[in-house]
């Protein structure tokens, strides 16, 4: 199923699926449990073996909360995880968690910011799609990050999902500070649960993810094994390419910048891919490029290595430099770019 008919399969789902069975009372005696369970399961055996779980969990928070690496804990919990997959460039879905029992589907947001150019009005709408879209809803929060105004923005969205509140970067910090961000956040209208983690570490992460699953919706899967493979592989390299872009250059160049992947060939050795590093002046050209193009080497390399780690296969990888002046505030070259 594409993603984008799931509203309207989450309406249908929702309709049709009563919830079964939930937690039997606690004042319920042993025969009385027994027979709850059997009735259970009595329920469940009529519903056929696939009784799944699935649904759209988005992460939320400003940017370095630790959304990424959040992303990449709860992908790595697992040995059953599908490759994590990127279906459009800087927003959606960024990994799908499948197991026997659920399918998480996992959207990182563009970190939440104050829209400057078209483009961050294009992130902010992808944020705010993320937001009516998801089936459970992380904030994240930096707990050194100043909760007063993390509130007030949590507080303005409108949401028909549940949010959880998942502390973050909790070895940085005191047990006191801890459980003073517990209460403060705990009692909020909006947080129906509330996690303390460090995504960094592993920590608690795995609490994170069990909950998730008991808030799941029951549906059947949304994306099928072969289906995941045919998500756009092109759009994950052009994320990886912009990944490594951040780590390379300074702080605003990477904000001036796009990606697109005009070739993916797979010939009988390596996999050839060209794509285009798109910037807005000349001056970024030359800062990209480097001296002697020192810097779009290295980024080259670097960029080659973990697609190569990804597809499992030998890649050979052409980058060009392209000045578009004003692409971010440019309709159609958004469009063009990904940003739809
Ligand atoms: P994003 O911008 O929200 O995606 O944030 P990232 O996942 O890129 O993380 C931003 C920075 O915070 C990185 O340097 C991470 O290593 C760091 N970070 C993330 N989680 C933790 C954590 O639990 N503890 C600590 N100490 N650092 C963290
Ligand atoms: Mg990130």
């Amino acid at each position: 199923m594409h993603p984008t008919s799931r509203s309207r399969a989450a309406v249908a789902r929702r309709a049709h699926n009563p919830k079964v069975g939930g937690s039997i009372p606690p004042f319920a005696t042993t025969k009385a449990r027994k027979s709850l369970f059997l009735f259970y399961r009595f329920v469940v055996s009529f519903k056929g073996p696939n009784n799944m779980k699935a649904g759209f969990v988005s992460i939320f928070g400003r940017p370095n909360a630790g959304k990424s690496t959040l992303l990449n804990a709860l992908m790595g919990e697992k040995l059953a995880i599908v490759s994590p997959k990127v279906q459009t460039t800087r927003h959606r879905i960024k990994g799908i968690l499948t197991d026997d029992q659920y399918q998480i589907i996992l959207s990182d947001t563009p970190g939440i910011i104050e829209p400057k150019y078209k483009l961050h009005e294009k992130m902010m709408m992808a944020v705010k799609s993320a937001l009516e879209d998801a089936d459970i809803a992380l904030f994240l929060v930096d707990i050194n990050e100043d909760w007063i105004e993390l509130d007030d923005l949590f507080s303005s969205f409108k949401l028909s999902a549940p949010a959880f509140v998942v502390l973050n970067k909790i070895d940085t910090v005191s047990k006191v500070k801890v459980e003073e961000a517990l209460a403060f956040f705990g009692s909020k209208s909006y947080c129906k649960h509330i996690f303390k983690i460090s995504a960094l570490n592993n920590q608690n992460t795995k609490i994170l993810l069990d909950a998730i699953v008991e808030e799941l919706p029951e549906g059947e899967p949304f994306f099928e094994g072969d289906e995941i493979s045919d998500l756009p592989t092109k759009f994950f390299v052009a994320e990886m390419i912009r990944e490594k872009i951040y780590n390379i250059y300074k702080e605003e160049i990477p904000y001036h910048t796009t990606v697109l992947v005009n070739e993916f060939k797979e010939k009988s050795t390596l996999v050839k891919i060209t794509a285009d590093i798109v910037v807005q002046r000349e001056t970024q050209k030359g800062i990209l490029l480097g001296e002697g193009g020192k810097m779009i080497r290295l980024l080259g390399t670097e960029a080659r290595k973990e697609i190569e780690a990804f597809l499992g296969q030998k890649v050979f990888l052409e980058l060009h430099v392209k000045v578009r002046p004003k692409w971010r505030d440019n309709d159609f070259m958004l469009r063009e770019y990904g940003y739809r």
